[in-house]
């Protein structure tokens, strides 16, 4: 039966590929992927899925839903389509999309026998407001079974793990004065924005290798000869699991209130972002996605390591069993987030990378719907996360 799912995806590959070069020649940004969310939606009505468009207030999600008649396990697969700004689809998400868009196409005939229900979720922004944490958040997920996407990389790797991620904006107020005629009747908003970062950067030395903090100031004054009374600054905290993050980020927070007292401006703090959390893989759905993956005949699957960026599919991770393998393409020189890695995708590695995610993730989910003890297995895994 998966030589059969194979070769439907294979019959089709060329289809699927057009998804992904579509994409690419149209890149949209994080919220604004209407074409793309159009794009989709309309191809997996006409395939048959019940689509629904705008899903939870986000004009630019979908979800596309197949079932049999039969009752089953009920799989999730995500379609990402946002771009990177000036390089387009250096992330690949044009190919994500692509093999999510094979994977329930390849295995939807094969539901009225096996029974079970095929949700691809079209998830926006995932490269910057993270709507997949706020689809979890909001119950989008309840009832999945397994949820699973492939993400192009530059290597082939087994999932792993994510660092949780909070976008933090302080903002200072303070009061603008001629900085040489009166520059006591000042408050200076960047000089409180400096000593944010100088606490921020002697924090380091004092928490875990594995969190980052990393910031920009986005407001510094408007010119040399006037006190700054606002200033404002960015940043990403980020570190391994959530409970880290928590003490890490009340420890900035308190960075801040030092550089409030020292320079006597007043501070606001805001999320810009919404947070990411930690991915945790489910390992036993990880094992069922590799062995198919060799069975296609990849031979080089890297072990899992240690994810140093942050995916919304984290998030996912927290709420049902997760996924997010890598699927290698090109030489080994690319380098993701790059012109090249996007013109990659539109090649004939990329194609090849878009039929190896498709059908490894058809197949994953086949053997899901079709074997309860994996299902039980999944669950106990996933359980005992949550302990
Ligand atoms: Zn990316
Ligand atoms: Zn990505």
């Amino acid at each position: 039966m998966k030589d059969l799912i194979k070769k439907r995806i294979e019959t089709r590959l060329d289809e699927f590929f057009q998804l992904s070069s579509w994409l690419y020649e149209h890149p949209e940004l994080g919220e604004e992927e209407y074409q793309a969310a159009e794009l989709l939606s309309d191809f997996f009505a006409s395939e048959g899925f019940a689509v629904e468009r705008g899903i939870y207030g986000f004009e630019t999600a979908f979800r596309a839903t197949a079932g049999g008649r039969k009752a089953g396990a009920h799989i999730a697969f995500f379609c990402e389509y946002d771009a990177l700004p000036q390089i387009g689809h250096g992330c690949g998400h044009n190919l994500i999309s692509a093999m999510s868009a094979g994977a329930a196409v390849g295995l939807k005939e094969e539901l009225e026998e096996i029974g079970g229900t095929i949700t691809v979720f079209g998830t926006p922004a995932e490269e910057t407001n993270g709507i997949k944490g706020i689809l979890a958040e909001k119950g989008a997920f309840e009832g999945v079974t397994a949820a699973m996407m492939a993400h192009p990389n530059v290597i082939t790797e087994e999932s792993g793990t994510s660092l949780a991620l909070t976008a933090l904006k302080f903002e200072f107020f303070g009061k603008a004065a001629h900085a040489a005629a009166m520059p006591e009747k000042g408050i200076n908003a960047l000089d409180a924005v400096i000593l944010l970062f100088n606490g921020v950067n002697a924090l380091r030395q004092h928490v875990p290798s594995d969190v980052r903090i990393h910031g920009i100031i986005t407001d510094g004054g408007v010119a040399p000869n006037i006190v700054p009374d606002y200033a404002a600054a960015k940043f990403y905290l980020r570190s391994k699991d959530k409970e880290t993050l928590a003490s890490v980020i009340e420890k900035v927070k308190r960075c801040a209130e030092g550089a409030e007292a020292m320079s006597g401006a007043s501070c606001k703090i805001s999320r810009f972002e919404n947070a990411y959390d930690n991915l945790r893989t489910n390992q036993t759905l990880s094992n069922l996605f590799t062995a198919n993956l060799k069975a296609l005949g990849e031979t080089e699957v890297h072990g899992a390591s240690d994810g140093i960026g942050s995916i919304d599919i984290g998030n996912v991770s927290h709420v049902v069993p997760v996924i997010h393998p890598w699927i290698g393409m090109g030489n080994g020189e690319l380098v993701i987030h790059t012109k090249e890695f996007a013109e990659c995708t539109i090649t004939e590695q990329g194609k090849e990378t878009l039929l190896k995610g498709a059908c490894a993730l058809a197949m994953t989910a086949y053997d899901v719907i079709t074997s309860e003890a994996a299902q039980s297995k999944i669950q106990e895994e996933f359980v005992s996360f949550c302990r």
